[in-house]
This record gives C-alpha cells, structure tokens and sequence, in this order.
C-alpha cells in the first residue's frame, strides 16, 4: 500500500547489541509516521564492514520487534525502494562518487593512513582539531590518472566552502548555523570502494524518498555535510529532527558502564515491551503527572513533535519499574499474566535448557528453583560472604572479575564455544589456571559456587545479563578489598 504523508525511518548499524537508544529513536520515528498517517521504514546501516555482523543484525530486528513496533519497509520485508541494507546497495552507490567528481564537487584523495595520523599528530600538538588539510585538493587531472592507474590506494572527499556558515533548521534545535571550516573534507567513497556513512546515508534517504530524518543529537554536527551533498545533488533535503539522547541520572550519556543499555536486558529481566515503549514515549508527549501509563495508541494521540525538549531524556529506572509494575498489575488479565511470564520464561530457551543441565545435578525436582533459579532470576543476591569461600583472594577476585568483564565486550559472538575459547585466553593472559579463574565466575552469573556449567550459563544469560552481574560482583569484591576482608 503507497501512503502519501511522510516517510520515516530507524537506520541501525549492526556493530553491537541493540541498544534501548535505537528503541528510543525507533520509537519516535514510529509514532510520527502513525500520527501522520505516513510510512515506518527500517534501513540497515551496515557500511562500516570491520564492525558489522549479520548476527548483530539479526538480534537489532528481534530486539525491535520484540518492542511491538513494525515496519513496512525493511530487509526482512522488503518494499519498493530496496534492498534495505547497505552492502547490498553497494553498485548503486559508485555513479554518485563519480557525479561529484564530474561537477568538480569532490576530489579523489592518495594520502596514506601513515600520512594522515602524522598530520593529525602535528594537528593535536598545535591545538588544532583534526582535519584534513588538502593536500590532494588541487592535484592535476593528469596525476590523478596516473596515480590510479599506477594501482595506488584512492578515495573520494568531498569540497567544502572555505568561508561562512552552514544555516538550517532543526525540528528540535531551531535555527543553527556551524561555520564550514569546522567542517571536515568528509571521505565519501572509500578505499575498497564502499561508501561512508554520510555518503549512503544522504543517497538512500533520497533514494527511499525520506522526508523526515528524526535521530539522535549526536548527528547534529554532521548536518552541514549531509546539507551539501542534497545541494551537489540537486536534491530536496528532508526536514532534520535531532533528538536529545538519553542519559543517566547524573546527566551522563547513558552508557552500559553505568546502566545496562541493551535492549535484551530488558527483555531478559521480565520488563514488558508495553511498558518499556510506555517509559520511552513520555520522552515524547506532554502529560499531566497521573496520566503516566499509556498504551502505543494513547501515545500516538498524545505524540507531540514540536514541543520536544533539548534537556536530554532522563534513564530514570525507578520510573520504568514503576510503570512496568503497573503494567503487570493493572493491564494483564489473570491469563495474560501467565501466558506472557510462561514466553519471558522460555526466551532464549533458556527454561528448556536450564532444565537439561539440571537433570544430571538434582535428587528432587524441588531442588530445581535453587540450582537453576539464576537463570531467571532479577538478582542473584551478591555479598560478600558469596565470595569469602573462594580460593582466590578479594584482590586476585577482583582482577579476574574485571578482565572478563573488559574483555567479553571484545568478544564477537557469545555462544558457549566463544566463551569457552575466551575464558581461555583470559586465563593464559592472567597467568592462572582455568580452574582458578572460573570459580569467582561462578559465583558472579549465579549467586552460589554449585550451579549448572559456566559457559553454558552465561550464554544463556546473555551477554548483557553476564554483564551486569559481572559487574555487581566486581563492587562488592572491591568493597572486600578495601576493607581487607
Ligand atoms: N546508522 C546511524 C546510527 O546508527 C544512523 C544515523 C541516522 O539516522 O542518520 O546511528
């Protein structure tokens, strides 16, 4: 079905797990199309290829469905402006760097990575901000053949205005303006002949006829550039909405080293998808107190586009178990209740798995809750007695608990072989023994030194569970350091 009002769109990389940010922009992105009768369209960023995976794709459209919304274009569901991810796109995308070229709005460019951090070196002595310094700007056409036809590494910068300012209105931010020589000689077309982010972005946003571009804040200061393609282009740009972004309590940008981010901790702790949508959406509406709790339609009613506040969106956990308390008691039916804590329970199979493991380890069924209650379980209760029985001390503990901790962000995929191959190598790096690193591992994921198998249950945990708990467990051994217990 072709609707006329706007189109809009979620335009995640997959180069992580699904972060409550990317529900957080999906959401509002979502409600504009709903208000305005428009399209909800998802595009898969994915053109930095060291860092995106298909599995981190894969988790950031579950994680989304996961949160109620739906799209009616994306990857998944195709549409009449596809393919939705960007490497698939990526032949579409080379007569553009080659348009630019032509009408002398963007120059190819041979510095070395070698050349460029040594003028970046120079840059940062100087106190200046890194930028590149033109260096290829003026070459002869001649060189520049033969250059490439001598096989030497080339990409595509853009040109941009020597003097004055960048003006343009902003949904949120009203009228800005940035002068352009903050601006960088963006790389459009790189190396191995992928386009950047900014270049993709600006040619699929026309392409998939985009009117709206609502994203977080932090995009701001690429508008200029995103500008001056639409006007090389000769294109109309969208209407540009920059979002404040969410930040913890003390104002912070909210990042999983204070609170967990990740859309699957959430979901893996037992909040509602209604409930989370309901937290995020009051980002976005302007009510009376008392009128918190709303459904996805009494936020699409109350949705307020122009009224939006630039202060940035509070992670206020308390709110969110608030609401999502008041969802459980007051907007599930007695069977709702059941039949949607049997599904949470079976997420990640994690019920059926649990009982696998448990099966060789129990004389009574009765003992199930207590061995593999952690599975499931919100907190598992850390003190520091829960260590005291370690043969490590508090100190040597707390370093295990932290090298895993650093280095199971580095690990690609979180499956029990990986965690198995990384566990290994963390002890190797730390000079011990397998044996002598799991234990505090143990009692970190599960509250007890007798539980199921380590890498069986932190990969049914999950990464962002596994997380969190790790780093529990690292305050409380700290506070035994500290104390000398
Ligand atoms: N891929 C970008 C991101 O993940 C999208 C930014 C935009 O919406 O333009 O944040």
């Amino acid at each position: 079905m072709t609707t006329t009002g706007p189109r809009v769109r979620i335009a995640p990389s997959p180069t992580g797990e699904p972060h409550v940010g990317t529900a957080y922009i999906a959401l509002f992105n979502y409600l504009f199309a709903k208000k305005h009768g428009g399209t909800f369209i998802l595009r898969i960023e994915d053109t930095d290829a060291t860092r995106s995976t298909l599995e981190f794709e894969q988790k950031v459209l579950d994680a989304l469905k996961w949160t109620g919304l739906s799209w009616s274009e994306g990857p998944d569901v195709g549409g009449p402006y596809g393919p939705y991810r960007q490497s698939d796109r990526k032949a579409m995308y080379q007569p553009y760097g080659q348009e630019l070229l032509d009408k002398g709005h963007a120059f190819r460019c041979f510095c070395t990575p070698e050349r460029l951090e040594q003028m970046r070196e120079a840059q940062r002595a100087a106190g200046k901000p890194p930028k590149y310094d033109g260096l290829c700007l003026n070459l002869k056409a001649e060189e520049v053949t033969s250059r490439m036809a001598a096989g030497e590494a080339t990409v595509i910068r853009m040109k941009i205005p020597t003097e004055g300012n960048c003006e343009f209105h902003d949904g949120v931010y009203g009228d800005v303006s940035i002068p352009w020589d903050s601006v960088d000689m963006q790389v459009l077309i790189k190396a191995d002949g992928m386009p950047t982010y900014h270049m993709a972005n600006v040619i699929d946003d026309h392409l998939m006829k985009i009117t709206h571009v609502a994203r977080g804040e932090e995009w701001l200061a690429s508008v200029p550039k995103h500008i001056l393609l639409y006007r090389y282009f000769g294109w109309e740009q969208p209407v540009f909405m920059h979002l404040s972004l969410m930040r913890n309590a003390d104002k912070s940008k909210l990042s999983k080293r204070k609170n967990p981010t990740s859309i699957s901790y959430y979901s893996a702790l037992g909040y509602l998808p209604e409930a989370l949508m309901n937290f995020l959406g009051l980002f976005f509406v302007q009510i009376p107190e008392g009128e918190e709790m709303l459904t996805m339609d009494e936020l699409t009613e109350k949705f307020d586009p122009d009224n939006l506040s630039k202060a940035g969106a509070i992670f206020d956990i308390q709110k969110l178990d608030w609401l999502n308390g008041r969802w459980i008691r007051e907007k599930l039916s007695p069977e709702d209740f059941i039949a949607r804590t049997l599904e949470w329970a079976s997420e990640n199979s994690r019920l059926t798995e649990g009982l696998k493991l448990s099966q060789s380890r129990i004389s009574k069924l009765g003992e199930l809750p207590g061995l593999a209650g952690f599975l499931l379980s919100n907190d598992v209760g850390l003190t520091p007695a829960s260590f005291a029985g370690l043969k490590t001390s508090p100190a040597e503990t707390l370093e295990i608990l932290q090298t895993v901790q650093a280095d199971l962000e580095k690990m690609i995929e979180w499956n029990v072989e990986s965690i198995d191959a990384e566990l290994r190598a963390i002890s190797d790096k730390l000079g011990k023994k397998l044996r002598v690193v799991t234990p505090p591992l143990f009692v970190a994921v599960s509250g007890s030194s007798r539980s199921l198998p380590l890498f069986d249950s932190m990969a049914l945990l999950g990464r962002s569970v596994v997380r969190q708990r790790l780093k529990i467990a690292a305050t409380v051994v700290a506070s035994m350091v500290g104390s000398g217990t």
